[in-house]
């Protein structure tokens, strides 16, 4: 073995809680709900804090909501809220959103990508399979909102396809994790205290979707989905916790900044 280890001793992370999504219809996200089911889901960022710089993975609801006492209503079925900012989040643990160099974002929906222009210096990490879909001509049929992700500067993308190692030690790898959208995709923190993490993203709603490898209906490529269950689910058999964000009770046993995993 060389002398590079896969978890990098200062490695940590912070969940920052980005939002929360009441929803009217939760059988639009679980297939296990029945329709007009009421559901709040979490919504979380994470900061990456890795010797070699700051990886933001996702950028949650727009901090501008938080003005909003009521939330801001989407449509008939969705209310977004705020309780405290992303800015807030980062400037209480000592970080401006200039220091963050790098956004990692695991795919372009609006509560992924809702505060991009807090980091206009930053480069924007995806997949080429989300690039190519959220830019192309059918992003509306594939489920994007082009204005959610407006902010994003063309010039300052990183396009990778499938796993890749951010920061060369290996501490720090997307995992392509597509069906949700084309190009959706985890991060997998190999954390020297509390072990491998993978961010999962939209993978699946709920921690008993994730094991009843319930896909949700309205993903775009069903096939992928479950393919990506499997592969999360392969990962976790080898030890790697999977934290799915929008799990509003599994939320509550992980612990939000300025608490940390090291
Ligand atoms: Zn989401």
């Amino acid at each position: 073995m060389s002398g590079r280890s896969a978890a990098a001793a200062d490695l940590r992370v912070y969940a920052l809680d980005t939002g929360l999504i009441q929803c009217a219809d939760y059988a639009l996200y679980s297939p296990a709900a029945p329709p007009g089911t009421y559901a709040e889901m979490s919504v979380r960022s994470y900061l990456v804090v890795h010797r070699d710089g700051l990886l933001l993975w996702d950028t949650g609801i727009a901090d501008s909501i938080a003005e909003q006492p009521d939330g801001e209503r989407l449509n008939q079925t969705h209310v977004f809220r705020v309780p405290v900012t992303l800015r807030a989040q980062l400037e209480a643990i000592g970080h401006a959103p200039a220091d963050v160099g790098l956004l990692g974002l695991s795919h372009l929906h609006i509560d992924h990508v809702g505060n991009l222009d807090l980091f206009p210096g930053a480069t924007a990490l995806m997949q080429q399979a989300e690039y190519d879909a959220a830019f192309g001509p059918d992003a509306e049929e594939l489920t994007y909102i082009p204005e959610a992700y407006a902010a994003l500067d063309r010039n300052r993308i990183q396009k990778v396809a499938g796993g890749h190692d951010v920061f060369g030690d290996g501490a720090v790898v997307t995992v392509p994790l597509p069906g949700h959208t084309p190009g959706h995709q985890g991060l997998l923190v190999a954390l020297p205290e509390t072990g491998r993490v993978l961010l999962a993203g939209d993978l699946a709603y709920s921690v008993a979707d994730y094991t009843a490898g319930a896909v949700r209906r309205l993903n775009v490529d069903l096939d992928a989905s479950r393919e990506s269950i499997e592969a999360a689910r392969a990962l976790e058999a080898s030890g790697v916790e999977i934290w799915l964000h929008h799990d509003i009770d599994a939320q509550r046993e992980i612990e939000t900044a300025p608490g940390y995993y090291g």
